[in-house]
């Protein structure tokens, strides 16, 4: 007689996911309609029906470091044609939130970005690190001395060493944190996996997992949220051209006081503000307007489609929240700097705090996706998961 097989259930585990976005769990009934309708996973052993029964029994071992629930994109099909309305997109966004709190680095940071009672803490770091800089450099009324020209210009409110200090340790610690929670969660996939037939070319599954998240294909393969692809594409690549700006603003400052490199034709190396002319400046305003179009096509998306694919749980929300803080004080920063409005001093203050709150929480917020997503495609490709 074969032994009986006993199922220990997590409950704490079942109510983080029930309290984290994923309250439906308990409608589904194991029809399946949701991993027939689902074009973004592999055929063998489909999700996310098999995800449902797992959170359903507290299978927090085969749910937390597994892959399939890191391959889905949100798309919410399976949500929009659920017939007990369950919402397995949502459910699995809330096993995904217990995934980063698994494999973080510090796990203190990924309570911060992800439970909403901790909100007022997410935000009091960096406002309290910002003013404390502000007081030690004299400008804690936010107020500046004016720069040559008799113009404000926000690098005489915060000099950009200091800028320069803070967000390189910062980028450190968010490198560091999502080398960390990757190796976590690649470790983890590989002891689910046991016995995995290797690609052999792990390089070649980067490049074609990369070249897959450029192209925004997958997103292609969704139907009730397509609109969603070009926003978050815009988005994504509007992010690219804010850290081309960045690198190239660190080119022109220490280009001209280490190199000596002069102003030339529309390049003008030395310190900013920087005609509106400048290539740098162009670039900074046309990923200024991606930034913005991006935002607003995902909200409108998300409000418009909330009746078939959910409104989203505080994980979307604050990652939402802090993206389009970037994105307005940004903008409202500059235009009140050409405007020179003494406003702009308090506007600035509060970009930084945006994005510091950004990179910083970056490996423990929703922003995680960019990482983790990757791994488990490049992981997907290697043990032979995603074959169709
Ligand atoms: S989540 Fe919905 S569609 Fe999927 S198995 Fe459960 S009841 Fe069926
Ligand atoms: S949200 Fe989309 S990708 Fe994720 S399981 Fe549902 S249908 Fe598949």
């Amino acid at each position: 007689m074969s032994e009986a097989t006993v199922i220990k259930p997590d409950l704490q585990f079942v109510n983080e996911i029930i309290k984290g976005g994923g309250e439906s769990l308990k409608k589904c009934y194991q029809c399946a309609t949701c991993s027939v309708v689902c074009n973004v996973t592999p055929e063998g052993n489909p999700f996310p029906r098999k995800e449902m029964v797992l959170a359903q029994w507290g299978q927090k071992d085969k749910l937390i470091t597994s892959a399939d629930v890191w391959l889905c994109h949100q798309c919410s099909d399976c949500t929009a044609y659920c017939p007990r309305g369950a919402k397995p997109g949502e459910v699995l966004n809330a096993i995904r939130k217990q995934s980063i709190k698994h494999v973080a680095m510090v796990p203190f940071f990924a309570r911060i970005a992800t439970e909403a009672k901790l909100l007022p803490v997410l935000f009091a770091i960096p406002m309290v690190l910002f003013y404390v800089i502000l007081v030690v450099l004299g400008n804690a009324g936010f107020t500046a001395p004016r720069a040559e020209g008799n113009i404000m210009a926000y690098h005489k409110f915060v000099p950009v060493p200091v800028i320069d200090t803070v967000f390189i340790l910062t980028a450190i610690f968010a490198a560091t944190s999502a080398f960390v929670g990757i190796k976590r969660l690649w470790n983890g996939m590989k002891a689910q996996a046991g016995e995995m037939q290797s690609s052999g070319s792990l390089v070649g599954d980067i490049i074609s997992s990369v070249t897959t998240i450029l192209a925004h294909s997958k997103f292609a393969d969704c139907n009730v949220n397509r609109t969603r692809q070009w926003g978050h594409m815009l988005l994504f690549y509007s992010f690219a051209g804010l850290a081309v700006v960045t690198t190239w603003a660190i080119v022109y400052l220490y280009g001209f006081e280490l190199l000596g490199i002069q102003p030339f034709g529309p390049f003008h190396f030395g310190e900013s503000p920087y005609p509106n002319s400048d290539p740098v400046k162009i670039l900074a305003l046309a990923s200024s307007i991606a930034f913005a179009a991006g935002i607003v096509i995902l909200l409108l998306n998300r409000l418009s489609k909330a009746g078939k694919a959910g409104m989203g749980s505080y994980f979307d929300w604050i990652f939402l929240t802090i993206v389009t803080g970037v994105g307005a004080t940004g903008m409202l920063s500059w235009a009140l700097r050409l405007a020179d409005m003494q406003a702009g001093y308090f506007v600035y203050y509060l970009h930084l705090v945006f994005i510091w709150s950004l990179f910083a929480y970056a490996p423990y917020s929703k922003f995680a996706h960019l990482f983790y997503r990757t791994t488990a495609m490049v992981f997907a490709k290697n043990s032979g998961r995603d074959k169709k």
